[in-house]
């Protein structure tokens, strides 16, 4: 087995002609936080959503554990263990938390496992659990953003794909939510890639960072370094 969960290579995707992504390359350690960085418009969306199978990509290679997934339709993306929390968390409205949650393992054949995943979610994020009978809509957003990490976890995914986790929660949300993604990686073996405007709660979770420019991977190095390295900052994230 391969320390490397997921490579992509020259992935060019886009929206109608007009191609976002110009040939993304990119890997990723199992069990490891990616942190993907950039201006805005830079493609880190459009990368997310080429890489759950939301949009299909143009060309290029997207391979998950040795099998290359490129075209796969997201139910079967999702059964790989492809998990995808989109900007806005997608979190449904009219139904319960439960429900919400219940969606994230329907598809799953173990039900016994299915079940205590969702045990394992209701521990994890304790505020759920008084919330559970409630509506979608009735939740705050650090709730929704509970709501939605959770109905991820629930499908045990191996590959955890995060746009904007932070968007719109307060500064210490932010910090629990990081600190938990943490916690997955150390505990279950989860491996991340996220995507993030606050580019310094990002970079202090995770081990690698990849900074995006104009639709293409223009520098890969350690999370710390990114950080750290006042050139590196001033280069390529501009602060
Ligand atoms: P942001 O943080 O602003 O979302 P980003 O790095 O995630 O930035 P993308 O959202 O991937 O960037 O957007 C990249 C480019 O694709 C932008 O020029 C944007 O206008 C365009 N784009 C995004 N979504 C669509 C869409 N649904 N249809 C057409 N163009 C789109």
């Amino acid at each position: 087995m391969s320390d490397d969960l997921l490579t992509v290579r020259g992935l060019v995707a886009g929206y109608g002609a007009g191609a976002v992504l110009h040939g993304v390359d990119l890997t990723v350690a199992r069990g490891s936080i990616t942190a993907v960085v950039g201006a805005n418009g830079a493609g880190k969306t459009t990368l997310l959503r080429a890489l759950s199978g939301t949009l299909r990509p143009a060309a290029g290679r997207i391979v998950l554990d040795g099998a290359d997934l490129r075209g796969t339709p997201v139910e079967q993306l999702v059964r790989r263990g492809v998990a995808h929390v989109p900007e806005g968390r997608g979190v449904i409205g009219e139904l319960t938390v439960d429900e919400n949650l219940r969606l994230g393992g329907l598809w799953r054949r173990d039900r016994a496992d299915a079940r205590r995943a969702l045990d394992e979610v209701y521990q994890l994020f304790e505020p759920l659990v008084r919330r559970r009978r409630h509506h979608g809509h009735q939740l705050s957003g650090g709730e929704r953003q509970m709501l939605a990490l959770g109905r991820a976890l629930v499908g045990r995914p191996r590959l955890l794909l995060l746009d904007e986790p932070s968007l719109g929660l307060a500064p210490r949300v932010v910090a629990q939510t990081m600190a938990l993604l943490r916690r997955l990686r150390d505990s279950t073996g989860l491996t991340v890639l996220l995507v993030e405007q606050n580019v310094r709660s990002a970079l202090s979770v995770a081990d690698q960072g990849v900074v995006m420019s104009l639709g293409r991977v223009v520098h890969t190095a350690p999370a710390a370094r990114l950080r750290d390295d006042d050139d590196l900052r001033h280069a390529y994230l501009g602060f």
